[in-house]
């Protein structure tokens, strides 16, 4: 069976592919060594952890696990700072351990944990204690970097890990995927877009897909001029027309930084070049992917945009369970359209894809920036379009100061992040 997701090792930056050698001689080797890891056939993943349990995919994938009694256990869930809310949803779903990142919100966990028997644990130790625990499937639902060291702790025990959280890939993709390939862990794509090539992709051999589109929405501000865009506010950019996330995608949704992060995810995920991914806006987000073939051929995954889809296919691939999503009818949609991304309205778009094409440490740097400028803006400090800018400028201050080198260490990754988001922080200010 072809393990596309098994890929991301031995490539260069940039838009250096993986020769073909190479590629077979990754596939061959870590098909042989997921072999303990993949739950035989006609065998569902059973003990799952949630990190990030409280918040959208968290909670879409709670759902799922409720509507399939007796089929899934839950071992682990993890949340920032909400300790009641993770501790009623832990008490629901039985869990063996509940943990939040903040110190401080471990008293009230405990509290309310008290008599349960579930563990409380808080902090960064215990949420890789968390990530760690015998578990089939961990799905990484944290949002920004703050995931990628726990979400690490689950790949180095060569779990399958459910990737929702991208900024993961986009902060250091090439050794998040060396990491999967030495820990034999399995990485399927929760993403609805990774999701649907993964689909789209099947068994076809890495030679034949010619291209790889990944949709987009286009937000809320699709047909917006600049001067509305300008005078956007957060209330106005989360109200997203087709998906219900948590408050920073949404804003990533609005000004398409979601869909560069997502080029960039992809690139980690899948075998082909960075001049062979692209993006199409499509307004209804039904189509989520389209893979083009060699021969002309251009298959594509459909389905109502809702998160339990890909969350569902991720706990039972290479098996489909069941997910409680409103069933697609193409003939009472009557259309599906398509348009090409505007960068001149939405510059996050071209100013992600540089970072890609970059390599190095700028897609680290673009994603610290980026979190950055999100959070000013939700709490009003700057306007839409500066969230593009502050992006831009600090990718530019950072290469000039020499920061977009290769990382080859999570130390290395973890101080670049650090400094982008001081760079970030501090042209905010002088915007
Ligand atoms: P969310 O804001 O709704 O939830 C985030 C979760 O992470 C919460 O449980 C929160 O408590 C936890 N968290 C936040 N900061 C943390 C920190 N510093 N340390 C530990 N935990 C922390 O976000 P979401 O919409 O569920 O998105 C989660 C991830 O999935 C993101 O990377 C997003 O890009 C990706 N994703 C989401 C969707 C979606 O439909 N929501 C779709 C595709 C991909
Ligand atoms: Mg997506």
């Amino acid at each position: 069976m072809w393990a596309p997701l098994r890929f991301g090792d031995g490539r260069g930056s940039g838009s250096a592919g993986m020769a073909v050698g190479q590629r077979e001689a990754a596939r061959a080797d870590l098909a042989a060594r997921a072999g303990g890891v993949t739950p035989a056939a006609g065998e569902l993943v059973r003990r799952i952890s949630v990190l990030g349990a409280t918040g959208s995919i968290g909670q879409s994938t709670l759902d799922l696990i409720a509507h399939h009694p007796g089929v899934f256990e839950v071992e682990a869930l993890t949340a920032n700072a909400d300790a009641a809310g993770l501790a009623a949803l832990a008490i629901r779903h039985k869990a063996r351990m509940a943990v939040v990142a903040d110190p401080q919100a471990y008293a009230a966990l405990a509290a309310a944990l008290s008599g349960t028997g579930i563990i409380a644990g808080a902090g960064q130790q215990a949420l890789e204690a968390a990530a760690s625990r015998p578990a089939d499937c961990v799905v990484a639902a944290i949002v920004g970097a703050a995931g990628l060291v726990p979400t690490l702790a689950a790949v180095r025990q060569g779990r399958r890990v459910a990737l929702a959280n991208k900024e993961c890939l986009v902060t250091a993709g090439h050794l998040f995927m060396r990491e999967v390939a030495a820990a034999g862990a399995e990485l399927l794509p929760v993403d609805s877009e990774h999701s649907a090539a993964f689909q789209a992709i099947g068994s076809s051999e890495a030679e034949a897909i010619e291209r790889i589109t990944l949709t987009a929405s286009g937000g809320p501000f699709r047909d917006w001029d600049m001067a509305r865009l300008s005078a956007a506010t957060p209330e106005q950019a989360l109200r997203h027309p087709n998906w219900s996330m948590g408050a920073k995608i949404t804003i990533d949704s609005a000004t398409l930084m979601n869909k560069g992060l997502e080029l960039i995810e992809a690139f980690h995920l899948f075998p082909v070049a960075a001049d062979r991914l692209d993006c199409v806006v499509h307004p209804q987000s039904i189509v989520h992917c389209l893979v083009a073939y060699r021969d002309g051929s251009v298959l594509a995954q459909m389905s109502s945009p809702d998160m339990r889809t890909p969350i569902a296919l991720a706990l039972s691939w290479p098996q489909r369970i069941d997910a409680p999503t409103r069933r697609l009818d193409l003939a009472v949609l009557g259309q599906l359209t398509f348009e090409p991304p505007d960068t001149a309205r939405f510059p996050a778009l071209a100013v992600a894809r540089e970072a890609l094409e970059a390599g190095g440490a700028a897609p680290a740097v673009l994603n610290a920036a980026n979190e950055v400028a999100v959070m000013a803006f939700l709490e009003k400090r700057i306007g839409f379009l500066d969230i593009a800018a502050t992006v831009a400028d600090s990718l530019e201050a950072a290469d000039s100061q020499g920061l977009l080198g290769e990382c080859a260490s999570l130390a290395g990754v973890l101080a670049i992040d650090t400094e982008a988001r001081r760079l970030a922080g501090s042209l905010l200010k002088r915007r």
